[in-house]
């Protein structure tokens, strides 16, 4: 069989190779037991990159990162390039990547597994079964606007200024990713803004519903605003199906919507770009954990994150959703069984490491292919 389906693997720093390789693993599976095979190209991103190159991304990683079907990323960064000017840390390697492969929506899904509902910082009624995507702007907004500055006013006292602006195109995208999200799960969409005090609130608003009226008339809209939709959050997430938001706002929620679901090593997500001509996006998935340098070598990272997150590129690069499926399920098994990593360790549950938790996966996924 063809290996019709290009990855590029950037496992980075830290625990990034370790929680990489059990996504190897599961490839390793689905190459033996699915009907599917992956051509897997590898390259360095970070500070591995910085040590073997001299910057946090080369060309021709960049170049690899262009011509794939998904770039699977891990994590970069740690205390080694903590001294380095901005322009060179590790961290440049990923922004470098959203930029040039101009993702501009950023999808972080808070599902809470049965098991960890006890995990979570509301009681367990309100999350059990919780399953909501949040979908951020990436590319535009309040981070990027012009202009922006700090000026001396020569008084004694200095003046900081950020442009918050977004056009009807980068709104529309946004919104259409959202509206085609929603179309594969409950067609619910709420977008979310300040239009109430904001003028670029007030278009993403009307241009949000004009996407709704003119492309998905099957989806339902409402409309928060973004201090209404953080509190909703946080006393009934379960109403949520998408939200859809800027990248502050964004920023804010998705951090909100994560707590919700208990551990930083269980949160996948994945960044999205526009869609070419045959319908493909570029598209980058990564945990939303960093490289937690305190635990790095010592096989103690939880690697679920890493490998939810190859199952949204299943589901959104690959239109696998049966199998990306399955490895929820498997995930959910693993919970329920009493495995834990030791970010997740509760009494009475058995603490394993990232390899144990990687292989008692796959032996799960047999299970339930067989
Ligand atoms: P972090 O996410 O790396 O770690 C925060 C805490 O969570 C740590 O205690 C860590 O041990 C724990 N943790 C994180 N992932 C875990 C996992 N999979 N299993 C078990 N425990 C886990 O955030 P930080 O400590 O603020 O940052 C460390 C480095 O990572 C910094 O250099 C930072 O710049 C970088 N970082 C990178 C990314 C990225 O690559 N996208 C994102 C965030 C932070």
């Amino acid at each position: 069989m063809s290996a019709n389906r290009k990855l590029l693997m950037l496992p980075g720093d830290g625990i990034g190779p370790e929680v990489m390789g059990e996504v190897r693993r599961v490839i390793d599976w689905m190459d033996k037991r699915r009907a599917v095979t992956f051509g897997i190209d590898e390259d360095d991103v970070g500070g591995a990159a910085i040590d073997a190159h001299g910057t946090p991304i080369t060309d021709e990683a960049m170049e690899k990162a262009m011509g794939v079907d998904a770039v699977i990323f891990g994590a970069v960064g740690g205390p080694k390039w903590d001294d380095l000017p901005f322009a060179q840390k590790p961290e440049r390697g990923i922004l470098r990547l959203r930029k040039d492969m101009d993702l501009f929506a950023n999808l972080r899904p808070a599902m809470c597994f049965d098991a960890l509902t006890s995990a979570s910082s509301l009681k367990p009624e309100l999350v059990s079964g919780l399953d909501l995507m949040i979908v951020r702007e990436l590319t535009g907004g309040i981070y990027f606007g012009e202009p922006r500055g700090i000026e001396d006013l020569g008084d004694g006292q200095r003046r900081g200024y950020n442009t918050q602006s977004y056009t009807t195109s980068e709104i529309h995208r946004v919104v259409r990713v959202a509206c085609e999200l929603a179309e594969k799960r409950q067609g619910r969409v709420t977008s979310t803004e300040k239009a109430n005090v904001m003028e670029s609130g007030i278009l993403w608003r009307e241009e949000a519903q004009h996407i709704r009226d003119s492309e998905f008339p099957g989806i339902e809209m409402d409309h928060l605003y973004a201090d209404n939709c953080a509190m909703q959050l946080v006393r009934s997430p379960k109403q949520f199906d998408v939200i859809v938001t800027d990248n502050l706002f964004g920023d804010l929620l998705s951090d909100v919507a994560a707590m919700l679901t208990g551990s930083l090593g269980m949160l996948p997500s994945a960044s999205l770009g526009a869609a070419d001509a045959t319908g493909r996006r570029k598209a980058l998935y990564e945990p939303v954990h960093g490289s937690a340098p305190d635990i790095a070598g010592q096989g103690a990272a939880n690697p679920l994150a890493m490998i939810l997150s190859f199952a949204m590129a299943l589901r959104y690069s690959f239109d696998l959703s049966e199998d990306a499926k399955l490895i929820e399920d498997a995930v959910d098994n693993l919970l329920a069984g009493g495995m834990r990593t030791g970010d997740i360790m509760e009494a009475g549950m058995a603490k394993v490491s990232t390899s144990v938790m990687g292989e008692s996966l796959v032996r799960e996924l047999d299970k339930l292919a067989a």
